[in-house]
């Protein structure tokens, strides 16, 4: 077991411990789940929206370096710089030139968990950079320097106690149980971030192919004022987010919404087209696009995995699948977290290092019935298991299987292997669970099952007569 599965291991167990946490977080996906279906409600026929979305998401995906070359160019006609970008280091080094090119002391963010993925904060503060989170949530974890807890609702895991204890500790605020007061102390602070900043970035839900544009759904306002106010914008987005035309956002902003936030459109939805034109009064001097594959385009290549690349990380994956609310976020110890990132991780950055989310799944399908583009998650995870099991099971684990196979399809040593388990379990103390480490051991957290020298079969024989 490598060191990440292990921290996974020791954390979920900690986890299942922690009965206050999941209590939080049991609380606010219960009232997520709650509206999010009557949202549901609201379409006149969610499914038929889901396969749409579905369909649009795959014809993009099989066009997508017709469809990215369209983006740019409309993009660059209007003045847009733009960036390939074909690793996470490539990301920080094209965001660092942009910073030292302008003489900037100060970033500000909103939220993107695309530069989570590439760790663009730490890259830039390594280089003497301040990078200031404007996401509320983002801007509380930032504060905690810990990373984000869920895709969509990065501090999720705290009480509006704990929020008022880092705001006191940090930034010197007067304790409060009001959740509006707390978020005015937040707003006070970030106000003059927003007019210091030298440079604006933004993550970017769609990039619109035939008109070119960079679509940002949010509900604070503040990736917009990272937009507008800053005389420099760097927008990163994967390339997989690229939608071929401008006709379908009134089906895919709604959707996100809904399964994303429980809401039928969020508050502001921004089209971002290039810099700022003479006659407009505001909006950023200079524009930068990123376009990040880092391990994108290998999986578009790939008839099975290509269908993760649909996803628009909306949550809605995370906020159903019962590992995740058991577990919790901070436990998978991976950019993407939940369902999405059980698939997603391993292909990204590595099976061998990734491979234990493949078994964080009960294979319950919550997930595949969660999602609005029908990304059939549990089956990828399936998928990632017989990878697993043909590339990195050790020897004696597939002559044990070859045996299991061996027991279970002839009824004489299927027999005979019940009487050798049952003699087994009196004599052997492993089967009991006193395993030599115990966290190692199937019983170590489960009780194993009695077995009898009589089967129900052998009774069903003797007395059906
Ligand atoms: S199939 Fe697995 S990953 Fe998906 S919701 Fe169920 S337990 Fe979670
Ligand atoms: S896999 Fe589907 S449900 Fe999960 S985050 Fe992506 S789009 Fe949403």
């Amino acid at each position: 077991m490598n060191n990440l599965a292990k921290k996974f291991h020791q954390d979920a167990a900690h986890m299942a411990e922690n009965v206050a946490l999941r209590n939080v977080i049991a609380t606010g996906l219960g009232k997520y789940a709650e509206g999010r279906d009557k949202k549901i409600a609201d379409f006149q026929d969610w499914q038929k929206a889901r396969e749409t979305a579905s369909q649009i998401k795959r014809e993009s995906l099989n066009n997508l370096p017709q469809n990215i070359q369209q983006l740019t160019e409309k993009l660059t006609s209007r003045g847009t710089h733009i960036h390939f970008a074909a690793t996470g280091s490539d990301v920080c080094r094209i965001v660092l030139n942009i910073l030292r090119q302008k003489k900037a002391k100060l970033m500000i963010k909103s939220k993107s968990m695309t530069s989570e993925e590439v760790h663009l904060n730490k890259a830039l503060e390594k280089e003497g950079f301040k990078v200031v989170e404007s996401d509320l949530g983002e801007f509380i974890v930032q504060l905690r320097q810990e990373p984000p807890y869920h895709i969509v609702f990065p501090a999720m895991h705290l009480t509006r106690y704990q929020i008022s204890d880092l705001f006191h500790d940090k930034l010197n605020s007067q304790p409060t149980e009001n959740p509006e007061t707390l978020t005015m102390i937040a707003r006070q602070n970030l106000r003059s971030q927003y007019i210091q900043a030298d440079v604006g970035f933004t993550g970017a839900n769609f990039a619109v192919a035939d008109t070119g544009m960079i679509s940002v759904t949010e509900n604070e306002g503040n990736s917009r004022l990272c937009g507008s106010l800053p005389k420099t914008m760097i927008t990163l987005i994967g390339i997989e987010k690229v939608i071929p035309r401008l006709e379908d956002l009134p089906l895919f902003l709604p959707m996100l919404a809904t399964v994303g936030a429980a809401q039928n459109l969020t508050a502001y939805n921004t089209l971002y087209s290039g810099p700022k034109r003479p006659e407009e009064p505001d909006g950023p001097e200079e524009y930068h696009v990123i376009l990040l594959d880092n391990g994108r385009s290998r999986l578009q290549k790939d008839p099975v995995y290509r269908e993760v690349l649909k996803c628009m990380r909306c949550g809605s994956c995370l906020n159903v699948c019962p590992i995740y609310k058991s577990v919790g976020g901070h436990t998978y110890n991976a950019t993407y977290s939940g369902p999405i990132g059980s698939v997603l991780m391993p292909k990204l950055f590595g099976m061998a290092a990734y491979k234990h989310l493949s078994f964080a799944c009960s294979l319950c399908c919550a997930c595949r019935d969660a999602c609005p583009v029908k990304i059939d998650l549990s089956h990828l995870l399936l998928k990632n298991r017989e990878t697993l099991s043909s590339q990195f099971a050790p020897k004696y684990e597939k002559l044990a299987f070859k045996g299991m196979s061996a027991l279970f399809n002839h009824p004489l040593f299927w027999s005979l292997g019940k009487k050798l388990a049952w003699i087994g379990q009196k004599l052997h103390p492993l089967i009991e669970g006193s395993a030599i480490d115990p966290a190692q051991c199937w019983t170590a957290t489960r009780k194993a099952p009695k077995l009898v020298w009589h089967s129900f079969k052998d009774l069903w024989k003797k007395y059906k007569s």
